[in-house]
């Protein structure tokens, strides 16, 4: 495999000349952060006043952590550290779990950032002979922008059509001959189910690529999205606080994110006792920007768990890789004390192939207990099936879960096509019991 580098100056240096680069870096973000409202108090509280407070890496731990609560705290502008009228644009988080919050570009943010999209994107293999569909929802949130500049920025034809309309995106995708896309799996995965609904034919599309991110998969979904389409699917991780996407992402080798550490200072660790975990192990990942001006952010909780390959790449970055986020620890469903990731359920349903590209997860009480639903799409030829078979296939997957969760789940068959589509990050989970005991 021949591999292509878009700053060989950056991806291909040895980790001493990486670490040292860090340093000046972390040094300067220290500097910007000291002029805000927000870390002049935090930082001085901790005994750090100036940049030469940072002597090393490692010092890095002597700055407290900041959260999602902090910006909200300090909304509208208590983290800018330069003069309004230099910020050229603001985007805000989707919202997820609470309050959105903002994030704010310099000229310079928003250059340095497209250059870590393209960076990303160049990495997957695509030239600027490409076609790019950015079927993401463009706007506050950050994915639409983000690639569209960074797409721009390879040199590619960029098609800003943002998601939904399947029929549009088929035509858009045969009249400009359309090479790459990029979109939720979850939109994907419908795309492709809509694909068959329209009869569109496979070999009248030009497609060769997708990048997929914005919300957690299984490696058995990516598998799946690339049978069904016929592409190569490339894991995208990204997040408003740190920008939006081009944090981290994969290679030609499809095998781990490079998380882009020269524009970010990554850590793991264990969430509780807040201790930095070896390479190897999973925990939280928690970044400081290394270059941006306008709004820099130090030791940011992401909350998303992974862990560091301990292998290099054989692409030769020097940027180390992290694992597929497995989800948010505030995602953990507890579910008669028993913790369950969504994405254990969705490892089992997306492995099945009688099922189809859609499920939901239902958790409601009944009684002082908890009780689970899996709704499953099947797809057409199986929902034909006699009665029989299908509740087979039903107490299979009922048994499959239950072995891999521990927690016996009611199995709803539904038709495809029939579960809501958002155009937006999916939402998987429908918890509708109490929050507040
Ligand atoms: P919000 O935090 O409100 O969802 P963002 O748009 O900033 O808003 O979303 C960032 C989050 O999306 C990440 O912290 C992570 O939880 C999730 N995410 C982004 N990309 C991926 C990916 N490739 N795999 C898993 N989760 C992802
Ligand atoms: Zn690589």
């Amino acid at each position: 495999m021949e591999f292509q580098y878009w700053h060989p100056d950056r991806e291909k240096i040895g980790r001493e000349e990486l670490r040292s680069l860090q340093l000046d870096a972390l040094k300067k973000s220290v500097a910007g952060a000291l002029r805000t409202d927000f870390y002049g108090k935090r930082l001085a509280e901790s005994g750090i006043s100036s940049a030469d407070d940072i002597t090393s890496l490692d010092d890095v731990r002597r700055i407290p952590v900041t959260t999602k609560n902090d910006l909200r705290a300090a909304f509208p502008y208590g983290m800018l550290a330069v003069d309004k009228s230099e910020v050229v644009r603001l985007h805000a988080s989707s919202g997820t779990t609470g309050v959105p919050t903002t994030i704010y570009f310099s000229r310079n943010d928003i250059a340095s950032w497209s250059g870590l999209v393209a960076r990303s994107i160049y990495s997957t293999g695509c030239t600027e002979a490409d076609v790019f569909q950015n079927m993401i929802t463009y706007g506050l949130f950050t994915g639409g922008l983000g690639f569209h500049y960074g797409g721009e920025e390879v040199g590619m034809l960029v098609i800003p059509s943002g998601p939904g309309n399947t029929t549009r995106q088929f035509r858009l995708m045969r009249d400009f001959g359309t090479t790459v896309v990029h979109a939720t799996p979850s939109f994907l995965l419908h795309v492709e189910s809509r694909m068959r609904d329209e009869g569109v034919r496979r070999d009248s599309l030009s497609l060769k690529r997708a990048f997929a991110g914005a919300e957690p998969y299984s490696e058995d979904a990516r598998r799946r999205i690339e049978e069904l389409l016929q592409i190569d699917v490339f894991n995208s991780y990204g997040l408003s606080e740190m920008n939006g996407p081009g944090v981290a992402f994969e290679c030609q080798c499809k095998n781990g994110m490079h998380l882009w550490e020269d524009a970010f200072l990554a850590e793991i660790i264990d969430p509780d006792t807040m201790e930095t975990l070896p390479d190897g192990e999973t925990g939280e990942l928690v970044l400081t920007t290394l270059s941006r001006e306008a709004m820099p952010v130090l030791r940011y909780r992401t909350r998303d768990m992974t862990a560091f390959y301990t292998e290099p790449c054989p692409c030769g970055r020097v940027q180390r890789r992290i694992r597929r986020i497995k989800g948010r620890s505030d995602d953990m469903l507890i579910i008669n004390g028993v913790n369950i990731f969504p994405s254990q359920i969705e490892e089992v349903v997306m492995g099945m192939k009688e099922v189809g590209n859609n499920y939901l997860i239902i958790v409601e009480k009944d009684g002082f207990l908890d009780r689970l639903t899996v709704k499953t799409e099947v797809n057409a030829e199986t929902f034909k099936d006699d009665s029989r078979k299908l509740n087979a296939l039903r107490e299979k997957i009922r048994h499959t879960l239950q072995t891999t969760i521990t927690v016996n789940p009611r199995v709803e068959l539904v038709e495809s096509n029939s579960l809501p589509v958002s155009e937006g990050k999916a939402k998987r989970v429908l918890d509708s019991r109490p929050r507040s005991w």
